[in-house]
């Protein structure tokens, strides 16, 4: 039997989001719904996730300290963490002492940058993934990349949407790419990963659902990126049987090793009949985006039902569905956004604006979402809709 409270009262159920961003207002607008009482933290006033939580923070969440002195104070039923930069040694101290992180602290901790999980997948459960090595100076580095050879792709391990990510092509793009990786990770200068680049036929995210039935996947969500970062996804992305029962297959062993309940959003290159580990989100990712608009539940309400130990007796999937991106590039405290009207003239289209207050350099603003005949059609009219959009900053 589950029981859910009521929010502001002494019978409240407490969702503690860790991060604040699009994908947090999601989850929190999914618990909002079941009257859950919802926490929002950031390291920033006004975040996305803050503007329809109950209540909000604003700390650094690296910083173990504040991070436990906010969770004592508030004692949630369920801390979800939404981002990877966080003092995940405190979250497991937390654990321990009793509190449930979402899906587990162990998954946040190994998941926290890429070389936690890269060792994990490959070295202990033996899943097949790219080449890679680490490096934490220049002479590393170069000698990482003339052993894994050329073409190879270089990340921060402490990155994310593509930030100082670059492909080297030969030995003489090795200067600029480690330049770009020193000045584009999340702390600034430091480890590296060197990967051997996989000539990916596609690549998906297969969203796995950890719940207290079991666990189920998603139809598969095909998506394009430009220089590391997401700019459009799609679902159902078509996939042989055997490719998909493989996806799956090596998506339910990584899963299972990382334990708990909660959405994982399996990153996986496809090459012909070969299926190559590449990452994964212990979490919402946000190419499921799409699944606001091709399913009965989101991404974000399969992850807060089973947050909350509710059952997912089916998940429907109502055919072609695409995703795109606004970006917004340049300066402002105050994004507007003109032709809102015109994206959303066709019908079976819809629009999500996150409400980021702040643009500095580019930042994903909002995404179109459409169903179509085809996934060629899906996609053309989210593209068409998230063109419209006048970004004005
Ligand atoms: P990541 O941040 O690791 O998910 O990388 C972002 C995107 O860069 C991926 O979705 C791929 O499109 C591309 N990418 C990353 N690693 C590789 C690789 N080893 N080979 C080819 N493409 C890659």
């Amino acid at each position: 039997m589950t029981t859910l409270g009521t929010p502001n009262t002494t019978s409240q159920t407490k969702l503690m989001l860790l991060g604040s961003g699009e994908l947090g207002k999601e989850v929190a607008i999914a618990a909002q719904r079941l009257g859950v009482e919802v926490i929002a933290v950031d390291r920033y006033d006004n975040a996305p996730a803050m503007q329809v939580a109950h209540r909000s923070y604003t700390i650094r969440m690296q910083d173990g300290q504040a991070l436990r002195e906010i969770i004592e104070s508030e004692k949630p039923d369920h801390i979800v963490p939404e981002i990877e930069a966080i003092s995940t040694d405190t979250l497991v101290q937390l654990e321990t002492e009793g509190y449930s992180i979402t899906p587990t602290a162990r998954a946040a901790k190994l998941t926290m940058d890429r070389e936690g999980i890269r060792k994990f997948v490959a070295e202990d459960l033996g899943i097949r993934t790219s080449e890679f090595a680490f490096a934490d100076t220049k002479e590393e580095f170069t000698e990482a990349c003339l052993r894994i050879g050329f073409p190879c792709v270089v990340k921060p391990i402490m990155s994310s949407s593509g930030k100082g990510q670059s492909t080297i092509r030969d030995e003489a793009g090795m200067e600029l790419a480690w330049s770009i990786a020193q000045d584009g990770g999340r702390t600034g200068a430091g480890r590296v990963i060197v990967e051997g680049f996989v000539d990916f036929d596609y690549e998906i995210t297969l969203l796995t659902l950890k719940h207290k039935g079991g666990t189920v996947f998603v139809d598969p969500i095909g998506h394009r990126q430009d220089d590391g970062d997401y700019q459009e996804s799609w679902q159902p992305q078509p996939m042989t049987e055997q490719t998909l029962s493989e996806a799956q297959r090596m998506a339910k062993v990584v899963t299972d090793g990382l334990g708990g309940y909660g959405i994982f959003g399996v990153e996986l290159f496809v090459k012909g009949d070969d299926v190559i580990f590449s990452e994964l989100s212990p979490r919402p990712h946000d190419t499921g985006m799409v699944t606001m608009i091709s399913q009965n539940l989101s991404q974000f309400a399969l992850h807060t039902r089973a947050i909350l130990g509710l059952p997912i007796p089916a998940i429907r999937q109502y055919g072609p569905a695409a995703s795109h991106v606004i970006l917004g590039k340049g300066d402002s405290d105050s994004p507007s956004f003109q032709n809102v009207d015109t994206a959303l003239k066709e019908e079976d289209t819809d629009l999500r604006l996150f409400g980021k207050p702040v643009v500095k350099g580019e930042r994903r603003l909002g995404v179109c979402l459409a169903l179509g005949g085809t996934i060629q059609e899906a996609r053309e009219k989210a593209s068409r809709a998230a063109n419209s959009v006048k970004v004005v900053l």
